[in-house]
């Protein structure tokens, strides 16, 4: 059968391939089978893309592997031309990008125009970084040879996305893979394959070699990364989403002691101290809470006010809350689109029923917006008992609980109190209680007095239950990297004070 078949859609008047692509070409999966994307606005079918199946994935790596030793030889001065020349074709088809982002995710269309700024800004990001990968030489403690250390591609890389942002979390780490001279094979959700697909276009006219970047979509992510893993060609898995599947993957990478990043699930806590300015907190809450109608790993999760403000503060929010307006991310004025699916939306809605059964007051939303689509009134909850479901898992969806605390030792009990600690936000004018309350949480990544931290400059990850490895920032290349370390004797052996014997 001949499987090198270009197919296209027309998605929100933009023409997506909808193949399989590797090796440099687009093309069917192996059976023929596809799957459906749909437009959680309406709940309608949108395209359908090639659904790969574990073979069509191993060609896929074959691919990568097949293109590693060049890709790993090319110059960083040429990797980060194409870096380049990528961000600058990711810009110029921003508004398509956008469109087709908001058509499959839901998010509003200036949201998605964000989305596609702040993820080509790593392409711009690990352009910078290709040319700045250094070893380094020196002597070793006993004077008796060199220390020369190196620093190499990891070789070929499986990254998995999740579809919160189908852009972004892709550049992310293919920025930091290709940067470094990893060859890879993406997986993208199979909710938003199509954004995907725009992004392989765009690296391809940028002009990355066949076999270096490969897309499988598929609907048996468990089958796909099984195999993957398990072949000794795949040296690394970068995995975002949930910290369930995370926590799967490392089980299935400590059999080939796989390298691995980890990039998880949250529990976001929102402090305001008695001392903060209250509307910038509220201000902030509204980004860290609403952005993408709640569903991002940095969300604000909980907000943990201090009793002296949190009147006001809960009031403030629910006034700005109610304001919001909720509709088709690509109808002009909308703030909150839809959820994922109804799965999503259902679950969104059990975690309030329950929280306003244990004695939460409802102060506006609360419920699923009736019609087409999956939508869920935005909603504030006042009186959250600490021992909400919904304070400990992480809700994605628009919805805010907010708690009282009577003094910072408490605030940073129950912020700690969760096995996750991705980002966390805190609102106080006082800088020394702002460093002394950020060193005592337990997160990754803390917002001071802003809402939102993702800045592709700056390292993004977790602690605890929210991951292993860090994004972006300088270290986001060194997760594609091996250290190699040579010992140079710059004497004939034995011929120095080194026995060497008792060394392992
Ligand atoms: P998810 O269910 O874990 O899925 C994420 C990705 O993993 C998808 O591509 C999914 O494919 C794939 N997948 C699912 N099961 C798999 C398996 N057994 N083996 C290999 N891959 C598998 O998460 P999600 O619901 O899409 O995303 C939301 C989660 O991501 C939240 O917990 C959020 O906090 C987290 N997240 C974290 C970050 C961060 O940087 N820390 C950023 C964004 C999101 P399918 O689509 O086919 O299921």
């Amino acid at each position: 059968m001949d499987n090198h078949v270009s197919e296209y859609e027309t998605v929100a008047g933009v023409s997506v391939p909808t193949g399989l692509f590797i090796n440099g070409a687009w093309r069917k999966s192996s059976s023929g089978a596809r799957f459906t994307v749909e437009d959680p606005a309406t709940g309608q079918t949108i395209a359908s893309v090639a659904d790969a199946d574990p073979s069509d994935a191993l060609d896929a790596l074959a691919s990568a592997a097949g293109a590693q030793q060049a890709w790993g030889h090319t110059s960083p001065r040429q990797r980060a031309e194409i870096l380049r020349t990528a961000f600058d074709l990711l810009q110029a088809r921003r508004a398509e990008f956008a469109s087709v982002l908001t058509a499959e995710m839901g998010k509003p269309l200036s949201e998605s125009l964000g989305e596609v700024s702040y993820g080509a800004e790593f392409f711009r990001w690990f352009a910078e970084q290709c040319a700045h990968v250094h070893g380094d030489y020196g002597p070793a403690p006993s004077g008796d040879f060199r220390i020369v250390t190196t620093k190499l591609p990891v070789g070929p890389c499986l990254l998995i996305t999740p579809w919160n942002f189908p852009l972004a979390m892709g550049t992310r780490k293919i920025g930091a893979a290709l940067a470094a001279g990893c060859t890879l094979v993406l997986k993208p959700a199979a909710q938003t394959p199509l954004t995907a697909a725009l992004l392989v276009q765009v690296l391809l006219q940028a002009g990355v070699p066949d076999g270096v970047v490969n897309l499988v979509p598929t609907t048996d992510a468990a089958a796909q990364s099984l195999t993957l893993m398990a072949d000794a060609r795949l040296r690394k898995v970068s995995f975002t989403g949930s910290t369930a599947v995370g926590s799967t993957l490392l089980h299935q990478a400590a059999d080939r002691v796989l390298r691995s990043s980890m990039e998880l699930g949250g529990n976001g806590p929102f402090i305001v101290l008695e001392d903060a300015d209250v509307d910038e907190a509220v201000e902030g809450a509204m980004l860290a809470k609403f952005r993408n109608g709640g569903q991002s790993c940095v969300a604000a999760n909980r907000f943990i006010v201090h009793t002296a403000v949190a009147e006001r503060f809960t009031n403030a929010l629910a006034l700005r809350t109610a304001e919001l307006t909720v509709g088709p991310g690509s109808v002009d004025g909308v703030n909150i689109g839809p959820l994922i699916d109804a799965r999503q939306r259902d679950k969104v809605h059990r975690l309030v029923t329950e929280a306003s059964a244990a004695g939460a007051r409802v102060l506006c939303g609360g419920a699923p917006v009736p019609g087409d689509g999956y939508f869920y009134a935005p909603t504030v909850l006042a009186d959250v008992p600490a021992t909400a479901r919904l304070n400990h898992e992480e809700i994605f969806g628009p919805v805010a609980p907010v708690t009282v605390a009577r003094n910072d030792e408490e605030a940073v009990a129950l912020a700690n109190d969760t096995p996750f600690g991705l980002a966390a936000f805190l609102y106080t004018r006082d800088v020394t209680r702002a460093i002394d309350v950020s060193e005592r949480l337990e997160a990754g990544m803390i917002g001071i007095n802003r809402g939102l931290v993702s800045e592709a400059g700056a390292p993004f990850g977790g602690i605890k239950a929210s991951g292993l490895g860090r994004e972006g920032g300088h270290v986001g290349i060194e997760e594609y990297l091996e250290t190699k370390y040579l010992a140079l004797s710059l004497t004939p052996p034995n011929k120095g004070t080194d026995q060497g014997g008792a060394r392992p």
